[in-house]
């Protein structure tokens, strides 16, 4: 059963992180906890096992570590989308606005074709940027977001709602509003 509160009491608050004015929510505690990363990564294993998705696509880097367990347990292929420069192969690239100033993810041009269903991983949505340059890269390749998934929306920056609007089906674990 997913505890909401205690995963939320997990997550720690760290005042002017990365800059003045920013409460960075540091999910590391989450990570080191073996009962909230089961529960976490119970909850979206049964929300996905019965889904039509093909591929877990996983965002550097914290995505990475929920997207290997996903990835693991529903035996779908992991694709990674990455910080610009670390793909070796052909990769696209989409430039965004994050949070805290300019960033870039790739994705490598032969991961994906058309037909995938690729459920979109991360740890959390701020402003969205993130998620939607990776929909954009996903798209490009002729594939579709089945979902953007995540284990904390942080409704007040509007992530959610942009991707909302932007007909990218969106879940969340929990929220801090
Ligand atoms: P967005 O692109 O503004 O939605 O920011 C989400 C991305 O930045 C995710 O990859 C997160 O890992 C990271 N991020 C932004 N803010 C936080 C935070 O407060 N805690 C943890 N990760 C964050």
């Amino acid at each position: 059963i997913f505890d909401e509160y205690s995963i939320k009491s997990q997550v720690r608050p760290v005042p002017n992180f990365p800059k003045p004015g920013v409460t960075f929510r540091d999910i590391t505690p989450l990570y080191q906890s073996p009962r909230a990363m089961r529960m976490i990564a119970d909850s979206l294993i049964q929300r996905y096992v019965d889904s039509p998705i093909t591929h877990i696509g996983a965002i550097d880097a914290r995505g990475f570590l929920l997207g290997a367990v996903i990835a693991y347990e529903l035996n779908k292929p992991l694709v990674l989308l990455r910080k610009p420069g670390k793909l070796p192969a052909d990769a696209l690239r989409q430039s965004y606005q994050s949070e805290y100033g300019e960033s870039a993810l790739e994705i490598h041009r032969d991961a994906l074709q058309a037909g995938d269903q690729v459920l979109l991983l991360d740890d959390l949505i701020a402003t969205g940027g993130t998620f939607l340059a990776a929909a954009r890269l996903v798209k490009q390749l002729g594939a579709d977001v089945y979902e953007a998934a995540a284990i904390i929306d942080l409704p007040d920056l509007g992530g959610s709602r942009l991707m909302q609007d932007a007909d990218i089906p969106t879940f969340t674990l929990c929220a801090f509003a």
